[in-house]
């Protein structure tokens, strides 16, 4: 019998649904007012990556947010490997998401909304196909400013996406497949779901601020130390990402994924560079070996509460 979870599952109001019946409830400023925040967590190998990592990011953005969510940590913890392990997926993306609810009827008053907590997966999701694993990315820098970090603190993860969204599609009209913000000053920051990474005579340099701390960017600090690689967070100028020897970018949808062209123009070592290559190739082995891993029991019957 096929399941009902092969597109995947969601949480919703306290119960697991297929995914094509999950929904939001139209009068939650989660939608009304993108008033929410969320954490993605991703499984390989039916081994989440990082898993408690990111649930104490999540309950830092929530928290930020002065949400208070009905689950405690533990709770969180045994809904997303129960999900997981409903679906069967053994690669899967899972989004853990706090909304700030509604207040009362005839009320503006947000410290009387009730939040909620919700969750989905889905089978997993990369930002870059197989051929632009291969090939590399063309990467648009847009003119679009990044919502400030002053206005939006950039390290909760939120759903303030059109600045984003208006920029793909200034990347597509040009050319690209996907595009790059800049802090309005002429530095980049971030992507569409990723962070970036340059390499400059053999050193790693990536944008100290104005984004989120990735979990990918972490895991990246991470594989430099290791291979004795020098990184350093420091201000990237749109100007000179061309000079650049490699451009990578990270995400937990795609892990480290090559840049080989940006506004048309190709990079030296395009379409993927040496260090690139090798850090790549690192994430993987040591992903597969059991690195940060939360194994999923698939054969267990216990359900979740
Ligand atoms: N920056 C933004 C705006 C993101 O939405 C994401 C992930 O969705 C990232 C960076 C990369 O973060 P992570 O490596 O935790 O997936």
């Amino acid at each position: 019998m096929e399941s009902e979870y092969k597109d995947g599952i969601a949480w919703v109001e306290g119960a697991f649904c297929p995914i094509s019946e999950a929904r939001i409830p139209l009068l939650d400023w989660g939608f009304l007012r993108s008033d929410a925040c969320q954490d993605t967590v991703s499984v390989w190998d039916g081994a989440f990556f990082r898993l408690d990592d990111h649930l104490e990011r999540f309950e830092r953005s929530f928290s930020r947010l002065r949400m208070i969510c009905p689950y405690d940590r533990n709770s969180l913890r045994k809904l997303a490997i129960e999900a997981v392990r409903l679906t069967g997926f053994r690669a899967a993306y899972l989004q853990l998401i706090m909304t700030r609810g509604r207040p009362p009827i005839g009320s503006r008053d947000l410290r009387l909304a009730n939040n909620s907590f919700f969750l989905f997966c889905v089978p997993y999701i990369s930002i870059a196909t197989p051929e632009q694993q291969e090939q590399g990315l063309h990467l648009i820098v847009s003119d679009i400013q990044r919502i400030p970090s002053t206005s939006v603190d950039p390290t909760i993860k939120t759903y303030h996406w059109l600045d984003f969204e208006m920029g793909l599609f200034e990347a597509y009209d040009r050319g690209g497949d996907t595009v790059i913000l800049t802090d309005g000053k002429g530095d980049v920051t971030e992507g569409p779901g990723f962070n970036l990474f340059a390499v400059k005579e053999g050193k790693l340099l990536t944008p100290e601020a104005g984004c989120l701390d990735g979990m990918t960017r972490d895991t990246v600090f991470e594989l430099a130390t290791e291979t004795n690689l020098e990184c350093t967070l420091t201000s990237l100028s749109a100007r000179d990402l061309c000079a650049m020897d490699e451009l990578f970018i990270s995400s937990t949808a795609g892990g480290l994924m090559p840049v080989a062209k940006v506004d048309g123009q190709s990079l030296g070592t395009s379409p993927i560079g040496p260090v690139t290559s090798r850090l790549r190739d690192l994430y993987w082995a040591k992903r597969r070996a059991g690195w940060h891993a939360t194994l999923v029991d698939y054969t267990t019957t216990e359900t979740a509460t």
